[in-house]
């Protein structure tokens, strides 16, 4: 089932659920779209109808962290949990591990995909890597990009150039790429080659993963605005509006 979150169509299901329906996806052998929705997409996507038909247009949209979540819930629109790009990328590749799909991991800086290949494929055994490669190519280049994860034949495309790039990227050349599900990632090649952490699991408890991303990642305080932003936004849509002031 899919919720209603300003303007964009969320899938209200659980971790698994979308693992399922992934699985799903990878057996019809035809191109499917995945975007792991973050309050700053949302946000964005208010003030631009691009943004908001690309999120509309993908097959399954997940509410990527605590923000989402809350959102949904003030909005009447409920999710069962966050299912956020990375979580669902571990989750993927253990699926993948057993089943026998073929990964491909597009995204992040030079030898960065390539290494979180080699620690997925040494913590999942049987983890079949078509390839990798960087996320750092120009227009030009997109064709030829194209063309290689395509000649790996991969099932499985993860795509981690950061939104709303990838899922531009996605929109227009996963037929191209032959691959039957791309799923957005943002920096997850990032933590899973150890190039970045991940809050340690009560930061995450206490819905605190915002600050721990700040605090590390000082140079992202610009786009941490947009949180109280995207708040601000929901409360009004769904508490302020609801209720008009009465004349
Ligand atoms: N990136 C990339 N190509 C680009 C811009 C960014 O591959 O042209 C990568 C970057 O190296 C990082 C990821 O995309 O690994 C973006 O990470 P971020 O945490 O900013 O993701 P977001 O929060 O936007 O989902």
């Amino acid at each position: 089932m899919k919720v209603n979150l300003l303007g964009i169509k969320i899938d209200a299901i659980n971790m698994e659920e979308t693992v399922n329906q992934i699985a799903s996806y990878i057996r019809t052998g035809r191109p499917h779209r995945v975007t792991t929705i973050n309050p700053e997409f949302l946000y964005r996507a208010q003030f631009n109808t691009e943004l908001r038909e690309l999120a509309n247009r993908a097959d399954l949209v997940t509410p990527d962290g605590v923000g989402v979540v809350w959102a949904c819930r003030l909005a009447g629109n409920p999710v069962p949990e966050r299912v956020t790009g990375i979580d669902l990328m571990l989750a993927l590749v253990e699926r993948a591990a057993s089943e026998g799909w073929r990964v491909f991991l597009l995204g992040a800086a030079p030898g960065v995909a390539s290494e979180a290949a080699t620690r997925l494929s040494l913590q999942y055994p049987g983890l079949q890597i078509a390839g990798t490669h960087h996320g750092f190519f120009s227009n030009d280049e997109e064709a030829e990009v194209s063309r290689l994860v395509r000649e790996s034949r991969p099932d499985l495309l993860f795509v981690a150039l950061g939104a709303p790039k990838q899922e531009l990227w996605i929109d227009r050349s996963i037929a191209q790429t032959g691959a039957a599900v791309a799923v957005g990632v943002g920096g997850s090649f990032d933590v899973v080659a150890g190039r970045a952490q991940r809050a340690p699991g009560w930061v995450c408890r206490l819905q605190l993963e915002w600050l721990y991303r700040l605090l590390k990642e000082p140079a992202r305080w610009r786009r941490q605005l947009v949180l109280p932003l995207f708040a601000w936004q929901v409360v009004r849509e769904y508490k302020i509006k609801k209720f008009p002031p009465e004349t």
